[in-house]
């Protein structure tokens, strides 16, 4: 805090010294991928995220697609570890915006069809494996799942960069209040049965960490991270919310 009395500057820190705790979702959505974030290279991250799910969540299929932009470098990596080709089963019109911050869920879904178009000639027949950065309120999700399968798509299994969001983010990021979080009402298993694939997996929050560099999972009694959009620990209590009636998670 910097006061200017008459001719006087004076400079404090009102606050006491708090560790840092940088947004995860940089590495997994926002953050362009030829960005370094704590000397590491988004790219590797998103790449990295890819090999974890692939360990996690493998599934037998004929081609793995990414949902682009934002989930190419996971596609790599999953197909990298899998040994499953990788393909560009979807192909991004490059003159649209991104849908995540759209207002309605009307100009929402109209965005997904301009935005993304199926290679018809590629997925005809084939079981896909579609790599998504992650899923918010499922419609994006379910209206690519339509997609593919109007293609012709064998099987559909959706494999995600992040962990369910089931909490909405209160430092900044445009995400819907928590009712409207598909992961923050339904299992896994419902999700998958609501936007309709075969199968349906998340990376795991430990899967997130070491993926960004932390070789032993997320420290859960120290994480390096904010991370609570997807496990409701929230590094500064959001005391206006919770004055209007927000429920923080209890305590485990
Ligand atoms: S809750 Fe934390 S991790 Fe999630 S988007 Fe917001 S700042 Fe990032």
């Amino acid at each position: 805090m910097v006061v200017i009395e008459g001719n006087k500057v004076e400079s404090t820190r009102p606050f006491a010294p708090a560790k840092s705790r940088f947004c995860i979702f940089e590495n997994v959505y926002f953050s362009r991928p030829d960005s370094i974030i704590g000397g590491r290279s988004v790219y590797e991250t998103r790449r990295q995220i890819g090999v974890e799910l692939a360990r996690e969540a493998p599934v037998e299929a004929d081609l793995v697609c990414p949902v682009p932009d934002s989930g190419t470098p996971a596609a790599i990596g999953y197909s990298q570890e899998s040994g499953i080709p990788y393909a560009m089963g979807i192909i991004r019109n490059q003159y649209m915006g991104r849908t995540f911050i759209e207002p309605t869920d009307h100009i929402r879904n109209m965005g997904v069809r301009l935005k993304l178009n199926v290679n018809r000639a590629l997925i005809k027949g084939k079981r896909v494996i579609l790599v998504d950065d992650s899923v918010v309120r499922g419609t994006t999700s379910r209206k690519i799942k339509d997609m593919i399968l109007e293609a012709g798509a064998a099987e559909v299994h959706f494999r995600i960069a992040s962990p369910p969001t089931a909490w909405p983010c209160f430092y900044g990021v445009d995400t819907p209040e928590r009712s409207k979080l598909l992961a923050a009402t339904m299992s896994e298993d419902e999700m998958r049965d609501w936007i309709g694939v075969d199968s349906l997996k998340f990376v795991s929050l430990d899967g997130l960490y070491r993926a960004a560099g932390e070789a032993a999972g997320r420290d859960m009694a120290n994480p390096r991270f904010c991370d609570a959009c997807f496990s409701g620990d929230y590094p500064v209590a959001p005391s206006d919310k919770i004055e209007e009636g927000f429920e923080m998670k209890a305590a485990e």
